[in-house]
């Protein structure tokens, strides 16, 4: 029989990263049922943790079964009721996705573009309209590497629920989803939490819980439905809603439980520490930096490509010669923009001088 090689990749595009040993590991231990008490346990440690990472006491805290999106998906259907005015701040693809999420709930969207490469404009979502019912950001907009401001967005939400994305912020960047009056959000597993992808932390207020959609349209993502799931920690027996990704949640716990060994701040300050040392060494090279100084997330750098370069040849090089792997731009930014991410375990020194070493050897 021919078994496919092993081919070990540093992962460096815009997720997923590679994992935290601790979690790769996990991986591999005997897999356990989704009833035992064992894995109770585990889970029940794994939503005590994740309020930590997020910064919140929300006992409505919990690994969605689920990759990023659908924790989109879960934080929009339960919460936009027919015709609630939803506003949304877009500069990027995934404010874009939470259009088409919020419109297919049949919301009156009310979307506040920026320029992709800009942060979002605080004000104008304010000027949106005089009383919206939900305003929706992206705190980490990887598809131009733009950091938002979240805690602003609360400071002007009035009566709105703040609903936020922090796929690519959580693990890497301060989230404090309390302290910056946030009611909904939602992240994923395989960029600065270091695992793969395939689970969608997410948390709810009780403010935002009490004014959810009775019913939503989608039986699995009710969040109605999922207390009963993560069970000990929402104070309630656990109850079969589905089978829960054992292996994955092992993963995650074992992520955290390293994470929060190193410390939440000092991960947050590795990430930071990389991305700067990246993004100085690449401004060394005599490239431009994509995103608006000011707001540039440490965790994900968006370079421009030089003229006359063929980015895609590039990348390939990359991956062929130094199985290393950076990300295209998006949209219009496609053969324009590289992203490189430094995430988990690759926001290291190590991972800095092998980007900046492989990338310069490639441009000649
Ligand atoms: N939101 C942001 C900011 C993301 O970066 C991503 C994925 O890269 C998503 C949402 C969607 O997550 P997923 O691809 O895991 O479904």
């Amino acid at each position: 029989m021919i078994s496919a090689p092993l081919i070990e990749r540093k992962l460096c595009g815009p997720g997923p990263c590679n994992p935290y040993a601790e979690a790769q590991v996990a991986l591999t231990r005997p897999l356990l049922g989704h009833l035992d008490p064992e894995f109770l346990r585990i889970m029940d440690e794994t939503c005590e943790m994740l309020r930590t990472v997020w910064g919140t006491e929300n006992p409505r805290t919990l690994p969605l079964s689920a990759t990023g999106s659908g924790g989109m998906e879960a934080a929009f259907v339960n919460t936009v009721h027919k015709g609630d005015v939803v506003v949304v701040a877009v500069n990027g693809l995934f404010g874009q996705r939470m259009c088409e999420v919020a419109s297919r709930l049949h919301a009156r969207v009310v979307p506040v573009d920026s320029p992709w490469g800009e942060p979002i404009d605080i004000h104008a979502v304010r000027r949106a309209h005089p009383n919206p019912d939900i305003i929706a950001a992206v705190h980490a907009e990887t598809s131009t590497g733009v950091r938002n401001d979240i805690a602003a967005l609360g400071e002007i939400k009035g009566n709105a629920l703040l609903l936020t994305d922090h796929v690519t912020a959580i693990g890497g960047s301060e989230v404090s989803v309390d302290d910056w009056g946030v009611d909904i959000a939602y992240a994923g597993t395989q960029k600065c939490l270091g695992v793969a992808p395939g689970l969608a932390p997410f948390t709810i207020s009780e403010r935002a819980f009490k004014r959810r959609v009775g019913r939503p349209s989608s039986w699995y993502f009710d969040l109605g439905l999922l207390g009963g799931y993560v069970g000990g920690s929402a104070g309630r027996q656990r109850t079969y809603h589905h089978t829960a990704p054992t292996g994955m949640v092992v993963s995650l716990h074992a992520a955290l439980t390293r994470i929060l060994a190193e410390s939440l701040d000092t991960a947050i300050a590795r990430h930071e520490a990389a991305g700067a040392a990246l993004q100085q060494g690449l401004v060394d090279m005599g490239l431009e930096l994509f995103a608006a100084e000011g707001a540039r997330l440490p965790q994900l750098t968006t370079v421009r490509v030089p003229e006359g370069v063929d980015s895609a040849a590039v990348r390939r090089h990359l991956l062929e010669h130094y199985s290393l792997e950076i990300g295209a731009g998006v949209g219009e930014y496609a053969s324009s923009v590289w992203r490189i991410g430094l995430m988990g375990p690759n926001a290291s020194p190590a991972t800095v001088a092998l980007v900046l070493g492989a990338l310069g050897e490639a441009l000649g």
